[in-house]
């Protein structure tokens, strides 16, 4: 993937979207000559102000509250701009990358294209739509081992849409091919 205006990496739980972040900050980093900033909504309580892969890699990151926070805190040193866990923020997001890259920053986002319902999140979707590159990475589905595009929650009795962001690890939610996913959902259903 050519870094140049916006990439946006996305996918189900446990795809390696973070590990692809981390990857690329210390990539860039070892360059000496770019100027690489992290970022991530604060709603997102697993890694505070680190980038941390389920894997257990970390790298530096700035939360934010307001997208708008995020160009405040940008030197015109810094040319690439890496933002995790988009599906947390705001939809301004979009707007506020659009004016990154009016300022001629790289920006790689990540994050869920799709909740534990399989409704798109419309950040990541703006997202995706304003890209000049973008992947959708694949995870292993936790049931049959084939390839999983879902999120599948675990526990489904409290659900709701107003839940969708519950920040969880592998005690929660899964990875699962749809196959597999369809099976779960209907096994749960059918419990309630
Ligand atoms: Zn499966």
């Amino acid at each position: 993937m050519k870094l140049e205006g916006l990439c946006v990496i996305s996918g189900p739980m446990y795809a390696g979207k973070t590990s692809a972040l981390v990857n690329l900050a210390s990539l860039a980093r070892a360059e000496r000559l770019v100027g690489v900033r992290c970022f991530v909504p604060h709603t997102d309580t697993r890694s505070a102000k680190m980038l941390r892969s389920h894997d257990g890699r970390t790298t530096e990151a700035t939360s934010f509250s307001d997208p708008s926070e995020i160009r405040q805190l940008l030197a015109p040193t810094d040319t690439h701009v890496l933002i995790d866990e988009v599906q947390f923020s705001l939809p301004s997001l979009a707007a506020e990358v659009g004016r990154m890259l009016a300022d001629g920053k790289i920006v790689v986002a990540a994050g869920l294209d799709m909740d534990y319902l399989r409704v798109p999140f419309a950040t990541t979707s703006a997202l995706v739509a304003m890209s000049s590159n973008s992947v959708i990475l694949v995870a292993r589905c936790s049931v049959c081992g084939g390839m999983a595009l879902y999120s599948y929650r675990k526990q489904l009795a409290a659900q709701s849409r107003a839940d969708r962001v519950v920040v969880g690890g592998k005690e929660m939610y899964e990875a699962r091919c749809g196959v597999c996913w369809d099976r779960g959902m209907a096994s749960q259903r059918a419990a309630l």
